[in-house]
């Protein structure tokens, strides 16, 4: 059993000064209890917190860490490129380096302008898609995540289900009646929104592989329906690819699957850690945007030498070593199977869901597909399960709804150690 004592002692002092002691809310353990574990420093696939605990990390920054923690090209491209100046609000030849890789990586997509976060990404992508197409409403699908822009805080997922609140207070009445709401993984759905609302649709916002549900992955022929609805009436396709892009493939969902979007967001991974979001389309619609077309879109940070030099050194790994998805893949597989069996063992109701690096474990009897069907889990047992792996020294996201990131600097040691701890708890559950 590991101890906590100095994270608590931090997040009481983190409390007094920021509010819940956090910097974004799901890094609290609300859903859960109890308290956040502040990390000291980290290398590959673990952790190493304020108390000397070692921890496997199977959040990875939510994300970004796909190839480990602290990982050393990443590092080094932005200590050479922070000797230089950190921020010169000028153009730089970086920009177009990272700019031209992510074009050759990423089918459909002609140019790409580089934001600080995926909610900027995906903020910019719709008013870009509402600016192109003349038009206001937005669908949405409930239960996806793409930011804490106002447009999008409706029924958004992961922290924001977490926390209770599907639709946050100080979103507009004004602004939400244009966010139309669909389900995950029905097309008719998305069709009788369509139809209610002729000539007024925008375009379509999706994560084309769910992960902030718990991963859920598209039914057959779902993407492709939309992709059709949207042809049919012309509606933009949205692909909020801020955890799937360069994580499934080097060229996301779009290759992963063979579906093309309009326009597609990025985020997490294309920082390497560094705070870093983009959104891309093909020339027609990004050359609407200022200072082309009349969409505005800003940023005094945006397009920094130093995240620039960690996306690129994280891009240039994965446009090199296409082996490491496989990898990832078989490693997440492998985690899938030994999870699965040690659960049935025990007896335990669950369904895991799994595409490429992306897997969760749901504590619930019948298949999610859906953000209902997700929230059938039972969050006392996550709970226990939560704070067992904990104990064990295996850290998972702490809330039922998030999604567990694969790291290629996971061994096959770590898989093993962290199957043995699920061994452990389950006898508890
Ligand atoms: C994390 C996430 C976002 C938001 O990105 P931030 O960098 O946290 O603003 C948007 N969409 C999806 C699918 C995400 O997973």
């Amino acid at each position: 059993m590991k101890n906590y004592q100095r994270s608590s002692a931090l997040f009481a002092a983190a409390q007094q000064v920021i509010p819940g002691g956090v910097n974004s809310p799901v890094r609290a353990f609300k859903s859960v209890g109890g308290d956040p574990i502040f990390v000291k420093q980290a290398k590959g696939a673990y952790l190493y917190d304020e108390d000397g605990n070692r921890l496997i990390d199977y959040i990875n920054s939510w994300g970004p860490m796909v190839l480990g923690h602290a990982y050393e090209p990443v590092v080094d491209a932005v200590i050479e490129k922070t000797k230089l100046g950190t921020s010169f609000g000028m153009p730089t030849e970086i920009e177009t380096t990272i700019a031209e890789l992510a074009v050759a990586m990423v089918p459909n997509i002609d140019k790409i302008r580089f934001v600080n976060s995926g909610t900027e990404a995906c903020m910019s992508a719709v008013r870009l898609a509402r600016g192109f197409t003349g038009k206001d409403k937005i669908i949405k699908f409930a239960g996806c995540y793409h930011g804490h822009s106002d447009a999008f805080l409706i029924q958004a997922g992961s922290g924001a289900v977490t926390f209770g609140h599907p639709n946050s207070p100080g979103v507009t009445a004004g602004t939400a009646k244009d966010t139309l709401l669909a389900r995950y993984n029905d097309l008719d759905s998305v069709r009788e929104i369509i139809a209610a609302n002729t000539g007024e649709i925008a375009c379509v916002i999706i994560e084309p592989v769910a992960g902030n549900m718990g991963c859920i992955p598209p039914r057959t022929g779902f993407l492709e329906g939309l992709r059709e609805l949207c042809d049919t009436h012309k509606i933009l396709l949205i692909f909020d690819e801020v955890m799937t892009g360069f994580r499934l493939a080097a060229g996301g969902v779009q290759e992963l699957l063979g579906i093309r979007a309009d326009i597609v967001t990025f985020g997490k991974v294309i920082g390497g850690g560094l705070p870093v979001g983009a959104f891309a389309a093909r020339n027609e619609i990004m050359e609407y945007l200022a200072p082309l077309g009349p969409v505005y879109q800003a940023g005094t940070l945006s397009g920094n030498p130093l995240a620039m030099a960690a996306g690129l050194a994280m891009l240039t790994e994965l446009h090199n070593k296409p082996e490491i998805f496989k990898s990832l893949e078989e490693k997440t597989k492998y985690l899938h199977q030994g999870i699965a069996t040690t659960l049935e063992k025990h007896g335990v109701i669950h369904t895991i869901n799994r595409l490429g690096s992306m897997i969760s474990v749901h504590f619930a009897p019948d298949a999610v597909v859906d953000f209902e069907s997700s929230a059938q889990g039972n969050n006392e047992t996550f709970k226990k399960f939560f704070h067992g792996m904990l104990a064990q020294g295996i850290y998972i996201a702490p809330s039922a709804f998030e999604t567990w990131f694969i790291t290629d600097a996971l061994t096959y040691a770590d898989l093993d150690e962290t199957i043995a701890a699920v061994n452990v708890v389950a006898q508890t559950l």
